[in-house]
């Protein structure tokens, strides 16, 4: 919604979640943990620490920071893979046995209908608007947009 109403894009990370970029979690039995509903699981763990220091578990560490969309087979073509970024993990993993695999959960579901409603959220804000000289230029599209959407023959629409 923001990025529609002029804002900053709001998704500017390929990882799902903090467990992919490097979240570190130390419980209080030595055991270092990137996923939050994994604590207590020590075959989960990514590292160990004692007085000797940290000991990560190099592949199931770098596991959980290579997995991204890119990473993913049915990811990498997915039209939602910069916004979606493959879902949970875990999930995956439940699902699957691999975190290298795709949480869908209904996102290519429910994502185009919540877009297409935010969109006319942000059409009616504008047209709500008085013109102002600064706007101006997107106030003329969004009002070309409206009247395609709403002629029953585009061809009659005057574009200029
Ligand atoms: S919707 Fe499914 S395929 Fe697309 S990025 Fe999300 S998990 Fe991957």
């Amino acid at each position: 919604m923001a990025c529609l109403d002029g804002g900053t894009y709001p998704y500017r990370s390929v990882s799902n979640c903090s467990a992919e970029s490097g979240l570190l979690m130390f419980d209080a039995l030595g055991d270092v943990y990137s996923c939050w509903e994994e604590i207590g699981e020590p075959g989960k763990r990514v590292a160990t620490y004692s007085a000797d220091g940290l000991q990560f578990d190099y592949n199931v560490a770098a596991a959980w920071l290579s997995r991204f969309p890119g990473a993913i087979a049915q990811c990498a073509e997915c039209p939602y893979a910069l916004i979606h970024t493959s879902g949970c993990a875990k999930h995956a993993r439940d699902s699957s046995g691999t975190i290298f695999a795709s949480a869908c959960e209904s996102f290519q579901e429910y994502f185009p209908a919540t877009l297409a409603f935010a969109f006319d959220q942000v059409e009616a804000n504008l047209m709500s608007r008085p013109r102002k000289a600064t706007s101006a230029h997107n106030y003329e599209l969004m009002e070309r947009h409206r009247q395609i959407v709403h002629s029953d023959d585009a061809e009659h629409v005057v574009t200029h």
